[in-house]
């Protein structure tokens, strides 16, 4: 399918259940990576864009939430169906935005879909608690309430699983949603809305704007008329927004960066822990919250690990295709900066064991690829070691014994997740529970989590929320405490 038969070109804000240009009139111009050709223009909103959206969100979020939980569980089910009728042509606008293959795409949206049912499904539960009040004839709940207008931002690595996992659990919650999208993914959140929209989502519910983050963005975290704030990106951004929301104390989920620690010990099995390790650092380029970029591997085994990834590294596939093993990344900002980062490091005393530079071929020349890099020789205390890239790099790490390797992966600004090769229990077990992360990982790779479970990190890589599970209820929702005092002796 062409792009003009997915999407419509210039892409528009979703406002009132309305499609709107910003109302300056402006679009920003919204690349193919994997070309390097534009694919889309998109509104360049601001502040009145915002303010729009968020008096639409207001002016149908009571009628929303007076819907019992049930009932919006099933609206929600109408979209989420909707949205696996039309799996195939996401996955292409994902495929499309992002420069990653088709199949990998569609793995991305039947994981949106999988959500979705989850956060359907939660109408039915919604529970409370009920308990024992220490006053005779007094009788205490919980009830969960809705608490407004939800802002949501969201980062372009993963597009429809980003929009998916903060959309379904704020309008099940009883919320209005303001999303502002990616901006290097208009096209993925102008679908969803669509899909929604058709689905029989009522206006107002969902409105979606488009644009810069300090143009779009940043009046939506400022904006007073938004009660909780969700962001997926960035730790410098996700600190800034901290202090703009800390200061007019609006809730806020932050889901920040991540450098994940891999361990490899002497007794990993050492197939299964390259092929996990190629994976954890190169799959969507790199561009996961959870990839692992430091590779700690036991010195015993160190020079046999590192011929083994080098070797296998060599023969990724790089490109857009089925078969391909990664594509690009997602624009030249970003692998501009990448390129800087191995150059700076590699003068620093850093050795580049593959990669370590843009492909220039014929192939690859026009979009943003990067070859995937191995690096060795970085100092744990190196900038490198210690800053998120978000592309296919990786560096190895050489520790003598298992505290060793413990205390480089906890010797980090980030805390997302962690995974360590071994065949001892001990070791996996003491591992799992003493690793600084939001999710420790056994003989397998670094990822996020199920739609059904917490995710989130300590440290930079969040403010201590979990999305999605039932987690996720706790950050769109709030707890009334209801105490019911009856008198017995009128009964
Ligand atoms: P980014 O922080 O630059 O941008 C993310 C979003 O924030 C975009 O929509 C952007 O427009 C918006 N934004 C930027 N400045 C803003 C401001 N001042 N006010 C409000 N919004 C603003 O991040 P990115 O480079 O697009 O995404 C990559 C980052 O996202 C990585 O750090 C990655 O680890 C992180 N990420 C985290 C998770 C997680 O669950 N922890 C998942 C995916 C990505």
């Amino acid at each position: 399918m062409a792009p003009a038969d997915l999407f419509c070109d210039p892409i528009p804000n979703w406002i009132d259940g309305r499609e709107q240009p910003a109302l300056s009139g402006a679009w920003f111009e919204k690349l193919n990576p994997a070309d390097g050709r534009l694919l889309c223009r998109a509104a360049r909103s601001g502040s009145g864009d915002v303010e729009q959206a968020v008096a639409a969100g207001r002016k149908t979020q009571l009628n929303w939430a007076a819907l019992p939980s049930v009932r919006r569980g099933m609206i929600l089910y109408g979209v989420v169906t909707a949205l696996q009728r039309e799996r195939a042509k996401v996955a292409r606008v994902v495929a499309l935005e992002t420069g990653k293959s088709y199949a990998s795409a569609m793995g991305e949206t039947d994981g949106a879909v999988e959500l979705g049912f989850f956060f359907a499904g939660e109408g039915q539960r919604l529970y409370g608690r009920t308990t024992t009040s220490g006053t005779p004839d007094r009788y205490a709940m919980t009830v969960r309430q809705p608490l407004g207008v939800a802002g949501l931002i969201v980062a372009a690595n993963t597009p429809i699983a980003n929009v998916a996992w903060k959309v379904f659990p704020a309008l099940i919650c009883g919320n209005a949603a303001v999303l502002k999208a990616a901006e290097d993914a208009p096209a993925t959140a102008w679908l969803f809305a669509k899909i929604a929209h058709e689905a029989g989502l009522p206006p107002g519910v969902l409105n979606v704007i488009h644009g810069y983050g300090e143009e779009a963005g940043a009046p939506l975290v400022a904006h007073p008329g938004v009660d909780v704030l969700s962001f997926t990106g960035s730790t410098a951004v996700g600190r800034r927004i901290g202090a703009i929301a800390g200061g007019r104390l609006a809730k806020l989920s932050l889901e920040l960066g991540g450098k994940n620690p891999l361990v490899v010990c002497d007794d990993a099995d050492l197939e299964n822990a390259s092929k996990w390790v190629l994976l954890s650092a190169f799959s969507n380029a790199g561009q996961r919250c959870a990839a692992a970029s430091r590779i700690i591997v036991f010195e015993s085994i160190y020079e046999k690990f590192r011929d083994m990834l080098v070797e296998r590294a060599g023969n990724l596939k790089v490109g857009s295709l089925d078969d391909d093993d990664l594509g690009p990344v997602i624009n030249k900002k970003q692998l501009d900066s990448m390129i800087r980062a191995i150059e700076g490091s590699v003068q620093r005393g850093a050795k580049v064991l593959t990669g370590g530079h843009r492909l220039m071929d014929a192939e690859h020349k026009k979009g943003f690829y990067t070859a995937p890099t191995l690096l060795e020789q970085v100092d744990p205390g190196d900038e490198l070691s210690m800053t998120e890239l978000f592309g296919p790099i990786a560096c190895l790490y050489r520790v003598k014994d298992f505290a060793a390797a413990l205390s480089m992966a906890n010797d980090s600004p980030y805390g997302l997740t962690a995974c360590i090769h071994t065949r001892s229990l001990d070791r996996a077990v003491h591992f799992s529970q003493k690793v600084q992360a939001g999710v420790a990982v056994v003989n397998a790779g670094t990822y996020g989590s199920e739609p059904h479970m917490p995710f989130g990190g300590l440290k930079q890589s969040g403010n201590g929320s979990r999305e999605p599970g039932t987690e996720a209820l706790d950050v769109y929702s709030t707890l009334k405490d209801i105490y019911v005092n009856v008198n017995p002796a009128s009964a």
